[in-house]
């Protein structure tokens, strides 16, 4: 049987975990926090990392830091995880859903302009599949009508987006604020995990003292202040050493963990393309000014009932794919206060978008030879 993912573990886990332990400094923010923060930092020029219990606690962090308040807007695309519009909603925003694009299902970057009004207080491009969304456009938006940036960048670690002035930047740094998930289902893993990404200088002070418990601790441990205190709201949104340093043995093994997951979506797109043209099927699109990170690999049929009869067919072969999605503007909760615009797109991703197997100890060559022959 062929799951449809695997979480990999790199065999330096529990040496790491064993030395954070012995340490007798296992709360949080100790050696192996700063190691994993610092190399988000060095590597994708990030201007302060804080890790977080899960991406879900670093988008919370971020709606705090925005001063997000009853009946401020926030654009959020519909084809997305329930996190990125619950951590605004959760302060009393109101969600505007956006529509994605007719070839990726991330936002379609031409129609927010006519999403924006003057309650509009930020924009949450989500990079799905680690593609990046088109964020020359978004930043100009933000700009333009003074609205803060938050990237969703949950599925985006080494991704990257090449503007229009041809540098190369990495997902995570080009909004204010941006938030990555170390969820078993993500490339890198701690279990359960994140990180907030602060990129505008004027959030970092702030950030560190949400992030513990709305108390100055990090400057007094700095020796910047006598005493520490309550100085503001906050929460425990530290994870503790052990999880930092399950963490720091993956993101040492970033770039083995990343040739082969890349190399496992390069025989994917290359060996099926005769099978998309015979079924009737899309392959993945990456646009010219994104970067692909092999998060994940899927096709995108033509209607509901091909995909249902193609999942079908595979489990019997064994492989397990998956759908996506359901429509966020369409979910229980939000239905009755979406504003009634109909979202073609989303509403077809979520309807013909299907996942196939993608991970680290996949043999691709089993599911190729069990859906092509
Ligand atoms: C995984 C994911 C999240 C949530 O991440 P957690 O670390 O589980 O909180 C949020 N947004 C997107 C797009 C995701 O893929």
């Amino acid at each position: 049987m062929i799951p449809f993912n695997k979480p990999y573990l790199t065999g330096e886990e529990t040496k790491y975990i064993t030395d954070a332990v012995a340490s007798g400094k296992i709360s949080g923010n100790g050696k192996y926090t700063q190691k994993c923060q610092q190399f988000f930092e060095d590597r994708f020029g990030i201007k302060k990392a804080l890790l977080t219990t899960s991406c879900t606690d670093a988008l919370e962090m971020a709606a705090i830091l925005i001063n997000i308040k009853e009946g401020d807007e926030v654009i959020v695309p519909s084809y997305t995880f329930v996190s990125t519009a619950n951590a605004f909603v959760l302060r009393g925003a109101k969600i505007v859903f956006a529509d994605s694009r007719k070839d990726h299902p991330n936002i379609d970057e031409t129609k927010l302009e006519s999403l924006i009004t003057s309650k509009t207080k930020a924009i949450v491009p989500v990079h799905y599949a680690g593609i990046a969304c088109e964020m020359d456009t978004i930043m100009d938006l933000a700009k333009k009508y003074n609205l803060f940036v938050i990237e969703d960048a949950a599925q985006a670690i080494d991704s990257y987006y090449v503007g229009k002035d041809g540098v190369k930047k990495a997902l995570g740094s080009i909004g204010h604020l941006a938030a990555f998930s170390f969820h078993e289902t993500k490339n890198i893993i701690s279990g359960e995990g994140g990180l907030l990404a602060v990129n505008d200088e004027q959030f970092i002070k702030r950030a560190e003292i949400i992030w513990e418990k709305g108390t100055n601790r990090s400057s007094f441990f700095r020796g910047e202040v006598d005493k520490y205190g309550w100085v503001d709201i906050g929460s425990s949104f530290l994870p503790s050493e052990v999880i930092a340093a399950f963490l720091w043995a993956q993101l040492e093994n970033l770039d083995k963990i990343q040739s082969v997951r890349k190399q496992h979506w390069e025989k994917y797109q290359n060996n099926l393309k005769t099978f998309a043209i015979d079924h009737n099927v899309a392959l993945p699109v990456i646009p010219d000014y994104a970067t692909n990170n092999a998060h994940m690999f899927y096709l995108v049929c033509q209607n509901i009932e091909q995909r249902t009869a193609l999942i079908e067919k595979l489990r019997k072969q064994n492989i397990h794919p998956v759908f996506h999605y359901i429509s966020l503007h369409s979910s229980p909760f939000y239905e009755g206060k979406h504003d009634g615009r109909n979202l073609s797109e989303t509403d077809r991703f979520t309807d013909c978008l299907v996942r196939l197997p993608l991970f680290y100890e996949l043999n691709v060559d089993t599911v190729l030879n069990q859906m092509l022959y």
